[in-house]
C-alpha cells in the first residue's frame, strides 16, 4: 500500500465534480486501500478519491479512535437526513482549520461495497457528518463554503500566509 499525496485548497481537482464508478476493478480496491492507508497516515477520519487527485465517487471513512473500523463507499448518497446540528469539522484539505457547520445529525446512506454489494448505513453525529462531508467533497463542495463570507475570507488570507511561510502541512 502507499501514502498518497493529499490536494490541499486551491487545487482545481477539488472543484470537480466525480465520476460514478461503473466496475469495482483491480484499481478501485487498490485506490480505495491506498486512501485508507493515506487517511490514517494523515490521522484523518475520512479522506475522498478527488483529494488524492482522482476524479471518482469513492470515498472511505473510519472515525473510530483505534482505526479499526474502515468503511469504503463507492458511488456514495444520502437517502434520508433529520435533525440539523453544528459540529466541529476539518479537511485533510485545509489543514489547521477547524470551523463549526450545520449539517444532519442523523442520515441513511447508500453506496456499493468494495465486494460489489449494495449497501445502507445508518449514521449519527460524528459519523453522520463525515459521510456528507466526504459525499460533498465528490460534488466539489468544501466544508468552508458553508461558513459566511467575512470567515471564509479571513481564512483565505491565513492559509495564503501560511503557505508563505511553509506552516504545518501548508
Ligand atoms: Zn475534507
Amino acid at each position: 500500500m502507499t501514502v498518497l499525496n493529499i490536494e490541499k485548497y486551491g487545487s482545481k481537482v477539488l472543484r470537480q465534480k466525480s465520476q460514478n464508478v461503473n466496475e469495482i476493478s483491480k484499481d478501485i480496491k487498490l485506490l480505495a486501500n491506498d486512501m485508507l492507508e493515506t487517511m490514517y497516515f494523515a490521522k484523518g477520519v475520512g479522506l475522498a478519491a478527488p483529494q488524492v487527485g482522482k476524479l471518482l465517487r469513492l470515498c472511505v471513512i473510519d472515525v473510530d479512535e483505534k482505526q479499526k473500523s474502515p468503511i469504503v463507499m463507492v458511488n456514495p448518497e444520502v437517502v434520508f437526513g433529520e435533525d440539523k446540528k453544528y459540529l466541529e469539522e476539518g479537511c485533510l484539505s485545509i489543514p489547521s482549520f477547524y470551523e463549526k457547520v450545520k449539517r444532519f445529525d442523523k442520515v441513511t446512506a447508500k453506496y456499493t461495497g468494495l465486494d460489489g454489494n449494495k449497501k445502507e448505513v445508518c449514521a449519527q453525529g460524528f459519523f453522520a457528518v463525515a459521510i456528507q462531508h466526504e459525499i460533498d467533497h465528490l460534488d466539489a463542495k468544501l466544508f468552508i463554503d458553508y461558513l459566511p463570507g467575512f470567515k471564509r475570507k479571513i481564512i483565505e488570507k491565513e492559509i495564503k500566509r501560511k503557505r508563505k511561510r511553509k506552516m504545518g502541512d501548508w
